[in-house]
């Protein structure tokens, strides 16, 4: 064996970014989260050869002040918390700051962002965690990422990447579920120059339901209302005939994040076959 070392921060900052991006619809996820936790309104998410050449996220949140931009891409820099104690009510999607940082380390990034007060917005060019470039530009208010070439620095995970096919099937499901735990959001996605989903953002959970899994299903599904103490359910249900042979169907969100429970999933089933047999 090697004697013991040290690992050089540039190994370190690529081996913690292995763990936060997997593939593009990690980094999708996460700059789609930053967004929404931005108070966006419309997100809009472009993606070719399924996001392993080129990904770009706009939104109309509430940008980075241009004295923040650099600090933003900082491992552990995040404006969400600052305290341990600052975890017990945490409600943005992120917290850790580790996203972009881990980003710009794997991958070629350019931000465009500005604050509503800001007379001119911040460009920014990152590449395997190097900042390139940094100057004012003229941009609407919110922020607009594109990541380019991902894995172009680690080869050893590049090959580890999905066909386009399979990496662009992977973010379309990721959007369609971010629109439906974000009604209030408008989703646009863009894969190859096509637009592929368009929701309102007009706060209704059966629009949502309707561009994402079409007018059929969201018209016999019937809405469902249940308030307790500080708990409280609301979605749509629909008779199991719907989500026979496809359980994309069945989607649970918790504080608006996409959760898999197949306990919840396997209870409702189970309710609605005893109600079947006991004819009610
Ligand atoms: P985290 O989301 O865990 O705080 P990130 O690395 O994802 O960490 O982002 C770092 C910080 O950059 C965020 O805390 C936020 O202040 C800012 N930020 C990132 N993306 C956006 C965005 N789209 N709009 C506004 N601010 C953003
Ligand atoms: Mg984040």
């Amino acid at each position: 064996m090697q004697s013991i070392k040290i690992l050089d921060n540039r190994t370190i900052n690529k081996i913690a970014a292995g763990e936060v991006v997997e593939g593009p619809k990690s980094v999708v996820k996460e700059l789609v989260e930053n967004a929404i936790d931005a108070g966006a309104t419309a997100v809009t998410v472009e993606i070719k050869e399924g996001g392993i050449s080129y990904i770009r996220i706009m939104d109309n949140g509430c940008g980075i002040p241009k004295e923040q931009v650099k600090t933003a891409f900082l491992r552990h820099a995040t404006s969400k918390m600052s305290e341990i104690e600052d975890l017990e009510h945490i409600f943005t999607l992120g917290f850790r700051g580790e996203a972009l940082a881990s980003i710009a380390g794997v991958a070629q990034v350019e931000m465009m962002t500005k604050t509503r007060d800001e007379e001119t917005g911040t460009y920014i060019e990152i590449s395997g965690g190097e900042i390139k470039n940094i100057q004012d530009t003229s941009c609407t208010e919110g922020t607009t990422i594109t990541v380019k070439n991902l894995f172009y620095n680690v080869p050893a995970r590049r090959k580890f990447l999905k066909k386009p096919a399979t990496e662009s099937g992977f973010v379309s499901d990721l959007i369609n579920k971010l629109a439906l735990g974000h009604p209030e959001v408008s989703f646009r996605f863009i894969n190859n120059d096509t637009t592929m989903l368009h929701t309102t953002g007009n706060g209704e959970l059966k629009a949502s339901v309707f561009y994402v899994y079409g007018k059929e299903a969201a018209n016999s599904m019937v809405p469902l209302e249940y308030k307790k103490g500080e708990y409280a359910l609301t979605g749509l249900i629909g008779k199991p005939e719907l989500s026979r042979g496809n359980r994309n169907y069945e989607n649970l969100f918790i504080n608006g994040r996409f959760i898999k429970n197949k306990v919840v999933a396997a209870a409702v089933e189970d309710a609605y076959k005893t109600r079947l047999l006991i004819g009610k």
